[in-house]
This record gives structure tokens, sequence and C-alpha cells, in this order.
């Protein structure tokens, strides 16, 4: 039998949890990160890589909030804090917000979610991403195991940009520093010009 919409269980909105801004720090010219803090984020939990939260964020001469998609990058339980990165790309409400973003600003978050299952038995990754998926890259590659490794293609919007190509190469570089064990014997390939480690 075919499921209509009719049939299905209404979808539950997940609760608005307020935060707001503590700090704001450039990761790379075009990478931003965001640490948002609140007590409604009381039983936030990152289960698993690549999820997402939804942002609600005031948009210029708008009354209703915009709301964008990113990934929860960490969460600290204790001091109820997450990490977001968004990657400026010019025109578009949460690209401006996180632009000019700062210490004080409130917004809401919604989630996570998301269904990733790591298969931990997989040895190898290749992985292909666009800049705004750096955030979510990180995220799987920090959750391998020790022993897996792991090829990562990261688009950038201009490859003969050099801040683009260099935002893209810092972020995955950092996140091949931090993964430094995860990823010993394997390597990693960026963008045009490709920086291995291996
Ligand atoms: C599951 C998931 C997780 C995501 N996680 C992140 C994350 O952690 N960090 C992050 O930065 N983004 C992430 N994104 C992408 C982000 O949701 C979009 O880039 C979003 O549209 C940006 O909103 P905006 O208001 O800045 O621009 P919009 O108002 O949506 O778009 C304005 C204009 O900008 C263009 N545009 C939008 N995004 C991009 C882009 N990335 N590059 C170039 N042009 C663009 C649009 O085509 C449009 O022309 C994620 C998306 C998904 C689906």
């Amino acid at each position: 039998m075919t499921e209509t919409p009719a049939d299905r269980p209404p979808r539950r909105r997940k609760p608005l949890r307020p935060v707001e801004v503590v700090s704001v720090s450039r990761l790379a010219p075009r990478l931003v990160s965001v640490l948002v803090r609140g007590d409604a984020l009381d039983g936030f939990r990152i289960e698993a890589p690549t999820g997402h939260v939804k942002v609600f964020l005031p948009a210029d001469g708008q009354d209703d909030p915009a709301v964008r998609t990113y990934t929860p990058v960490r969460f600290d339980e204790a001091s109820k804090t997450l990490e977001l990165q968004f990657v400026l790309h010019g025109t578009g409400p949460a690209s401006e917000w996180a632009e000019r973003a700062g210490p004080g600003d409130k917004l809401e978050v919604a989630g996570p979610g998301g269904r990733f299952v790591l298969d931990e038995t997989a040895t190898h990754w290749w992985l292909a991403a666009d800049e705004s998926a750096i955030p979510a890259v990180a995220t799987l590659l920090e959750a391998l195991p020790a022993t897996a490794t792991a090829d990562v293609h990261i688009e950038v919007a201009d490859a003969d940009d050099d801040a683009l190509h260099l935002a893209a190469v810092a972020v995955t570089l950092a996140i091949a520093a931090h993964l430094a064990q995860a990823l010993r014997g394997g390597h990693l390939l960026f963008g045009r010009d490709r920086a291995f480690r291996g």
C-alpha cells in the first residue's frame, strides 16, 4: 500500500532553543566559528557526525527570522556551549549575519537532527564536499576510528582565488592536525593543487 502524506504522522517540530553568541573567531578568511550558549541547550547531544541544526537568525528588513541549516560541530555539555561554523559566501541572511556576529547577539537553534550511522568497519573513506560542508566533513573525520584512512576532496567556489583556496586548505589542515592519529598512514587531497599528508 502506498503511504500518502495524510497517513503519515505529523512531523514533530523540534523546540526552539534560544541562545546567545559568546564568541566569534575567523578560522580562515571565509570561515567563521561562532560559539553560542544557552540554558535551553540543556539535553542537546551530538550523537553522530554530520548532523544538522536549524538556526533562526534575524534578517534585515524582515519580521520573520531566516531559517537555515548548519552543522553542530562541537557541544560542551558543562558550559552548554555549541560551536557552529559559517562559510562566508557573500549574499544571504546567514552568511551576512555571521560576517558581523558578535558576543551578545541572540538567535535560536532547533535540533539536532540527522540519521547518519558511522560504519566502523570501513577502512578507507573517500569524501567529496563543497565549502559549506567543511564543518560536516570535520565532524566525520573526527569520528572515524583511528585505523581508518580518508581522501578528502573540497570543491572551492573559485580555484583561482587564493584566499578561497587557502580557506579550504587552512581549515582542512587544521582538521588533519587535530586528527593526526586518525589519519596516520592515510593521505588527504585538497582542491586543485592537492596537499598531501601520507
Ligand atoms: C545538512 C546541512 C548542513 C550544513 N552545514 C553548514 C555549515 O556547517 N556551515 C555552512 O556554512 N553551511 C552549511 N550548510 C549550507 C547552508 O545551509 C547554506 O549555505 C545556506 O543556504 C546559507 O544561507 P544564507 O542565508 O547565507 O544564503 P541563502 O539566502 O540561502 O542564499 C543566498 C544566495 O547565496 C547562494 N548560496 C547559499 N549558500 C552558498 C554557499 N555555501 N556557497 C555559495 N553560494 C551559496 C544561494 O544560491 C543564493 O544565491 C549546510 C547545509 C545542509 C543541508
